[in-house]
Order: structure tokens, then sequence, then C-alpha cells
């Protein structure tokens, strides 16, 4: 069994950002907007930030209150989508209750989307033409790839058909010719089906949900799932994934930790996309 170290290839690729930038002398600049002040979301936030400060992207960084409406977030994002020597434009989600999500995510031009969830993004994965790719999914497929992981060929199953994990990891695994199964909460038979996985890909937002009697001897596990504990009744561990690990580990040929699997590729994947913007 391996374990992938997603942060030591988060690493390489922030590096690979930061030569390029170094190398062409680049003006990169991201503007991150964060409305109201969400716990996980400031961390979020902050990560993003000091993934910048690393690879040389300029952060412009909009701490917006609570009350913001909706108007006033679309004007920022009209003025920011204007402003030339603004690469791309991340809005934190979730947003407040009272801000449709789906009208912010739309107002971002095509061209600084660097998260990849407009439907102009989600369109040109689905159809095979150049954009941005959600950094999760395309993270993802980095890790299979720069671990050695051979993906064409191979029976690939996807829990989860979200629009920011699930059905853009599917469309990437058929794009390097996997056979895509997708799974969700309707679906029958799932530990049939996982156990045919070549390559497993968990993104449930259940904790410990997958054990080993779904997953087949010798099969890549790659878990999405973040999930807090209490580290005391947990002895001393802070998180966990989708994936019973200790249970299902020793059956996989490789699989992804949490923490430092999937989540350090995903801002590894935003500095990747905020680059590309800039391109
Ligand atoms: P989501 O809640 O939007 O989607 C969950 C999916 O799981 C749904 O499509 C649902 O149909 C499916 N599902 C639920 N119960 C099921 C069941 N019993 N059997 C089969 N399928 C079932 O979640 P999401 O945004 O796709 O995120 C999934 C997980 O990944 C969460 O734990 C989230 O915190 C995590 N996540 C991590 C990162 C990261 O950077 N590592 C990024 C995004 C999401």
């Amino acid at each position: 069994m391996n374990i992938i170290d997603g942060k030591a290839i988060s690493l390489e690729i922030k590096n690979e950002v930061r030569d390029r930038i170094e190398q062409d002398k680049l003006d990169v600049t991201l503007a991150v907007i964060l409305v109201g002040s969400d716990p996980a979301s400031q961390v979020y936030v902050r990560n993003k930030k000091l993934a910048c400060e690393y690879c040389n992207i300029k952060s412009l960084s909009y701490e917006l209150p609570e009350e913001t409406t909706q108007e006033e977030l679309l004007e920022l994002i009209d003025r920011l989508n204007k402003d030339e020597s603004v690469s791309g434009i991340l809005c934190q989600l979730p947003l407040p209750k009272t801000i449709d999500e789906d009208v912010i995510i739309q107002a971002i031009a095509p061209e600084k989307d660097v998260d990849g969830f407009s439907r102009a993004s989600a369109g040109a994965l689905m159809t095979g033409s150049e954009g941005f790719v959600p950094c999760t999914p395309a993270g993802i497929i980095e890790l299979i790839k720069r671990s050695g992981i051979e993906i064409e060929g191979k029976e690939c199953v996807v829990i989860g058909r979200s629009n920011i994990v699930g059905k853009p990891m599917a469309m990437l695994l058929l794009k390097e010719n996997g056979t895509v199964t997708v799974t969700h909460s309707k679906t029958k038979n799932l530990k049939e089906i996982c156990s045919r996985a070549d390559i497993l890909v968990v993104a449930i937002g259940k904790p410990k949900f997958i054990t080993a009697e779904y997953v087949k001897e010798g099969a890549v596990v790659i878990d999405v799932g973040i999930h807090r504990l209490d580290p005391e009744k947990n002895g001393g561990k802070k998180l966990c994934g989708d994936v019973d690990y200790e249970d299902v580990a020793p059956h996989t040929s490789y699989i992804t930790p949490v923490p430092g699997g999937v989540g350090p590729m995903t801002i590894a994947m935003l500095m990747y996309n905020t680059l590309k913007a800039k391109l």
C-alpha cells in the first residue's frame, strides 16, 4: 500500500507556478472575496492568501460584512471583471442566505473564473474545450497522474454528483479514458458497484462511510471528504475523511490520507488556475 502525499505534490505544483511567474516576470493578481465571518471560510481564505504569497501572486482582499447585499456584491464583481490588473476572481462559498450563490457565480467573467464553477467553465469541461477546471477534481487528477497511476481503460467509480466535485471528477476521468460510473444517494447496490472499481473517488460528505467491504483488493482510493473530529474521543485526531482509513488502507494499492491528501491540492490548483488566467 502506498500513501499518496498530497502535501508534497501540492508543493511541487506551487513551485512550478512560482517558477513560471518568476521566469516570465508575470504580474498575476487574484481578487479574493469573503462575505460574512464564517470561521471555516476565514481559514480557507487565509490559506489561499498564504499560497498566493508563496507563489508570488498578488492577492487583493475584499472582506465584506454579513449584511452585504447581492447588488453590492455584483457591483464589486463587475468592477473586478473590468479591471485589467485582476487575473482571477474568487468568491468564497458559502455566501449568506440573502445572496443567490448561482447569480454570483455566473457574474464572474469566464476568463477570470479560477474556481471553475460557472456554467461557461462547466460547459467547456463537458465539451472538451479550453476552460477552468474546478480545483478539487483537477487536483485529484494531478495526484493520480503524478503518482504514476494509469487511468486509461480503468474502472473508475465516483461517489457523489455535486457540481464542484463529483460531476467534474467524472468528466475528467472520462477525458483520461477511464470507464466511469457515477454513484449518488439514490444508487442501488453501492457496495457492489464500488467493489468493481480500480480507482474509487469518494466525495459523499459522510465521515468514514466507506469501509473495506466497498473496496476491491489493490484498488486506488481517493478520499475527498473532510470532517472535524473531537480529538479527545479520537486518539488525538482532529480530522477524518469519507473513508474509514484504518479499515480500507491495507486493501489498497494507493490511498490518500486525511489530512494531507486531496485537501492541499485544491489550493495548489487554484494557484495553477490563477496563473492560467494570466497567460
Ligand atoms: P455534497 O454534499 O454536495 O455531495 C455529496 C454527494 O454524495 C451527493 O451527490 C449525494 O448524492 C452523494 N451521497 C450522499 N449520500 C450518499 C449515499 N448514501 N450513497 C451514495 N452517494 C451518496 O458534497 P461535496 O461538496 O461534493 O463534498 C463531498 C465531501 O468532500 C465533503 O465531505 C466535503 O467537505 C469534501 N470536500 C473537500 C474538498 C477538499 O478540498 N478536500 C473540496 C470540496 C469538498
